[in-house]
């Protein structure tokens, strides 16, 4: 395959950011022939400790890139999600959309965060990952676009992905200088030991508790014998990184199950990361000629349907096919925009609605993306 006479092996990619978007991108495009960089600010790559889902479309990419294997290693199949009570009592008990025309695909893959990065950074070659290259500057021009970074070093390229998450700097310059929007709510996360001592595991169940402001996400990292353990809480306070103590987080655990309010008495401020939440507006384009974003940049999204990291895997999927169909960059980033943005901006509306306790649902997704049986 080729994009007007020149071999994916022959094109130039620079990823900019080694989130999940970015690594994910860089798995795709080498599985597609295409030798892309990626080039993250931080020194090292490494994910906050915390559970996500993993949902069987996202789980479709990792067969044809070929991680399969390694990724359902490390992760453990839940059946069903939960939304309770913040007593214990259950509200809804639910089986995983489909999602995907195969029937047996009702489930979601729980991984721990960190894992998943490092498959991913398993599976791209050493000489293509540069860390500590945060990217400063790009010029676009007819042919081709320079990348230059705060280190100095300059890179010219065919292709720009900007997988710089949500306060994403090439998004910025090139498409929108929209503002991330306060959710007014932040997130405490931590990863629990010994998850079987708290009787929540066995089954593998996502866990939701609801109790007037507070959401306590359970989620069961069995394969690690351990649970990703995360409060949410409403609150005025929009500094990004908030300031909380632990008195602060066991007080708005005082109406849930005991069990809970044990979790978070092992726990100490430190084992925490504590994030306001922000979301953005959905945007009306991802890219220019040479330039793309993917993943939060484009489409950032709160986490009540837990979907960003889904949909930026399914992203770079996405992009890696559009590059192989098209004869041009240009023509497949309009590909790609217009497989992917549909979707991103249901998700996007759809994951500002919190679950409650009156919510007749655990996935409002299924009404737009549930296959029929
Ligand atoms: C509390 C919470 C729970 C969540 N739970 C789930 C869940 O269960 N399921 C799910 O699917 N999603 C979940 N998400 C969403 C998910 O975390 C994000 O959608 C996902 O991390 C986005 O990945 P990304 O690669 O696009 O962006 P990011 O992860 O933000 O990565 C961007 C990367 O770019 C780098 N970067 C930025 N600027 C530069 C620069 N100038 N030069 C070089 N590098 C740069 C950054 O250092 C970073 O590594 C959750 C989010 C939150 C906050």
């Amino acid at each position: 395959m080729s994009l007007k006479g020149k071999k994916n092996s022959e094109l130039r990619v620079a990823i900019i950011g080694g989130g999940f978007g970015g690594a994910a991108a860089a798995v795709a495009l080498h599985s597609a022939g295409i030798k892309a960089d990626l080039y993250e600010q931080a020194p090292v790559v490494g994910e906050v400790g915390a559970g996500i889902g993993m949902r069987p479309p996202t789980v479709k990419c990792f067969r044809d890139w070929g991680i399969y294997d390694a990724i359902v290693s490390k992760s453990t199949v839940s059946h069903y999600m939960q939304i309770l009570k913040g007593n214990g009592e259950v509200k809804i008990n639910e089986q995983w959309p489909l999602l995907t025309d195969n029937i047996d695909e009702r489930w979601s893959r729980l991984i721990h965060r960190a894992d998943f990065i490092e498959t991913f950074m398993d599976h791209i070659p050493l000489k293509n990952v540069h860390l500590g290259y945060k990217c400063e500057t790009v010029i676009e021009h007819d042919d081709y676009v320079e990348v230059h970074f705060e280190n100095g070093e300059k890179v010219e390229v065919d292709l720009v992905v900007g997988a710089d998450g949500i306060r994403s700097n090439i998004r910025k310059q090139f498409i929108n200088d929209c503002e991330p929007v306060p959710a007014k709510a932040h997130a405490y996360r931590a990863v629990v030991d010994n998850l079987h001592t708290y009787d929540f595991a066995n089954d593998n169940i996502f866990r939701v508790y609801v109790e007037g402001d507070v959401m306590v996400y359970l989620l069961p990292l069995e394969h690690r014998n351990q649970l990703s353990f995360d409060v949410t809480v409403k609150s005025e306070d929009i500094s990004w990184r908030p300031e909380v103590t632990n008195e602060g987080i066991l007080n708005l655990l005082k109406n849930f199950d005991p069990n809970i309010q044990k979790i978070a008495e092992t726990l100490t401020i430190e084992d925490y990361t504590c994030r306001s939440l922000f979301d953005i507006e959905p945007l009306d384009n991802w890219s220019t000629n040479r330039i793309t974003l993917l993943g939060d940049s484009a489409h950032a999204m709160l986490h009540h349907q837990g979907s960003g990291a889904n949909m930026a895997i399914q992203d770079a999927h996405a992009l890696a096919e559009a590059l192989r169909d098209s004869d041009t960059i240009p023509e497949a980033l309009q590909q790609f925009q217009s497989v992917r943005k549909p979707i991103t901006d249901v998700y996007q509306k759809l994951s500002r609605q919190e679950p409650t306790q009156q919510s007749d649902t655990a996935f409002p997704e299924k009404e737009t993306f549930e296959k029929a049986n």
